[in-house]
């Protein structure tokens, strides 16, 4: 069904009383809520794309422990940025996070401005991001559509829409902006109606008896709301082999930064071997010079890979070639930024290494991001 097709949210002007009655009671109490700027919300907007709260809580008051400003942030090295994005996974998001401010600090001397627009032109910002912090930072009349957004809509609506489908998107965009249109406060009620999505009217088994809007929801009543929206596509998953040396020895062990580009763009790692099959010891010594041995092996799973590592080491006293490898001390990895799954490499090996809290726990049950072209 097109989006000019779909029903629309009657009543938006109600819709947004009710939620506006029921948020100071049932928001929850979240670090960025009780400090208000529009850096807090920046920084706490790009790292809850693609992550869940709980993991985003304790990494958002570290975060701004450590870059208090857009200009500390701006001033930092990038290294310390992706070593404090550490657990937080989609390192790219960290990347745009440090380019957005060093853009506040060069065009708008060091404070984030409030106006979507010129939000809008900063790096990371999408025109979700940039409508969230104008109107919740500055209440701001801006329209946001994220999965939550559009799930509660379409519900409420009873319009049959397709995530990651572009004319649901867009019907998502036209009644969000009737929604706030109609609001008294845009900022309570925007941030509402992405509560009620997080806590209330999850994707399955929406909880609708204790939600405000049970009695004028659509899908409700024709107890359809299970099936709205219907879920995107999964995209085709693969798997790919990467092989990795790890080289320890002086109290330090060799590291690679990666490319520019692709999964965990400029982390750090070993050096690593990447294949779409798996390559054996022989191929392995040819690559790094020096015989090597596999000593362990495990499957990393991303959103869209599985990426199968095994671990090799150098052969005792042999100096494998790594060309623009570094040597790390141990006690200073924290300080680099390394994905989740080199810290599951180190380990691995065997290396007295400390995982850092943030990089070791799982990752699970992310916030469905914003509506329109992927955040990270
Ligand atoms: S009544 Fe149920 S389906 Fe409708 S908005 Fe509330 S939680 Fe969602």
């Amino acid at each position: 069904m097109g989006g000019s097709e779909l029903p629309q949210v009657t009543d938006p002007a109600g819709v947004a009383r009710r939620l506006e009655a029921w948020f100071p009671s049932a928001a929850r109490d979240l670090p960025w809520r009780r400090q208000r700027s529009g850096y807090a919300a920046l920084v706490s907007e790009l790292m809850l794309q693609q992550t869940q709260v709980s993991r985003v809580i304790a990494a958002f008051e570290a975060f701004m422990a450590r870059f208090p400003t857009p200009a500390a942030l701006a001033a930092a090295d990038e290294d310390a940025v992706l070593a404090a994005w550490q657990g937080l996974g989609y390192y790219r998001r960290a990347r745009l996070l440090h380019a957005a401010a060093k853009a506040v600090v060069e065009r708008h001397g060091g404070q984030v401005p409030a106006a979507a627009a010129q939000l809008g032109e900063l790096p990371g910002i999408g025109r979700y991001t940039a409508g969230a912090i104008a109107s919740i930072v500055h209440d701001a009349r801006e329209p946001i559509v994220d999965g939550n957004v559009l799930r509660v809509l379409s519900r409420v609506a009873g319009a049959p829409t397709a995530a990651g489908e572009r004319a649901s998107d867009a019907w998502a965009w036209e009644q969000a902006a009737r929604f706030v249109g109609a609001a008294r406060s845009p900022a309570v009620a925007n941030e509402a109606l992405m509560e009620l999505g997080a806590t209330v009217c999850t994707p399955a088994a929406p909880a609708c008896g204790r939600c405000p809007l049970a009695s004028s929801c659509a899908a409700r009543a024709a107890g359809t709301a299970d099936a709205i929206p219907s879920p995107r596509k999964a995209a085709a998953r693969r798997t790919v082999h990467w092989h990795a040396l790890v080289d320890h020895r002086d109290g330090g062990v060799l590291l690679d930064r990666r490319p520019d580009r692709g999964l965990w763009a400029r982390l750090w790692q070993p050096p690593t071997v990447e294949s779409d099959v798996p390559v054996d010891a022989a191929v392995l010594a040819l690559a790094w010079g020096v015989p090597v041995t596999c000593t362990a092996s495990f499957v990393h799973v991303t959103s869209h890979r599985d990426v199968a590592f095994t671990v090799w080491h150098p052969a005792p006293g042999a100096r494998p070639s790594a060309p623009g490898a570094v040597r790390v001390p141990l006690d200073e990895l924290a300080g680099r930024g390394l994905a989740n799954a080199t810290w599951r490499v180190f380990e691995s090996a065997g290396l007295p290494v400390r995982t850092p809290p943030s990089a070791a726990a799982p990752r699970r049950g992310r916030r469905p991001g914003p509506a329109g072209p992927a955040g990270s």
